[in-house]
Order: C-alpha cells, then sequence, then structure tokens
C-alpha cells in the first residue's frame, strides 16, 4: 500500500506541481507585505494625503473623520496627543489644546 504512495509522489509531474506551488507561495510570501506597505502609504500609519488635509484649529471630530480612531490617546505630558502608529518605524501624533483644536501636527520616522 504505503509502495503504492511513495511511487505516486515520486512522479515527475507531481515534483513540478509541488515546485508550482513553492514558487506560488514563496511570491505571496515576498509580495504580501509589499502590498500592504502600498496600502498603507509606504508604511505611514495614515495616508499622506489624508494627513496633509488635517489643519490646525480642527476639533477632534474632523480629525478623526479624516485619519479615523486613533492607536493611542494620552495627555499625560500635558496637551492631548492622538497617536497613529504604523507596523514600521513611522508614527503620526496630532496634539490638542483644551478646548480639542488641533495645536501640532507631528509626522515621525
Ligand atoms: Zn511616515
Amino acid at each position: 500500500m504505503s509502495e503504492t504512495s511513495d511511487r505516486a509522489i515520486q512522479r515527475p509531474t507531481q515534483w513540478s506541481v509541488r515546485g508550482l506551488l513553492l514558487l506560488v507561495a514563496a511570491s505571496a510570501i515576498v509580495l504580501t507585505p509589499i502590498s500592504l506597505m502600498v496600502r498603507f502609504g509606504n508604511g505611514h500609519p495614515v495616508s499622506m494625503r489624508d494627513l496633509a488635509r488635517v489643519q490646525m484649529g480642527m476639533s477632534k471630530s474632523e480629525v478623526q473623520s479624516i485619519l479615523g480612531s486613533p492607536d493611542d490617546e494620552t495627555d499625560e505630558y500635558g496637551p492631548l496627543i492622538w497617536t497613529y502608529a504604523a507596523f514600521t518605524w513611522c508614527i503620526v501624533r496630532i496634539s490638542f489644546d483644551q478646548d480639542g483644536r488641533v495645536i501640532e501636527i507631528d509626522h515621525d520616522h
């Protein structure tokens, strides 16, 4: 029984199918991070086009409607800071004054 299946695996056509599958798997491994990076704007946590639309003095809800909800929110250092973090080196921070208006836009690599 096992002799039959061993022989089936060793058929040349089986090997070429396996090679093709390996090739497909390898290209998926290589291409997935690239497509993710393209999707998220070359590794930025928000799209640069959207970030350019955020202006000083905007309200929190205006910022949220453009960039979405922040990944992190803190007022530990004084002003309220919204942080958008990517899986890469890049961080975008939006700071708000006490009235909830944008006072600083920081895009750090
Ligand atoms: Zn960036």
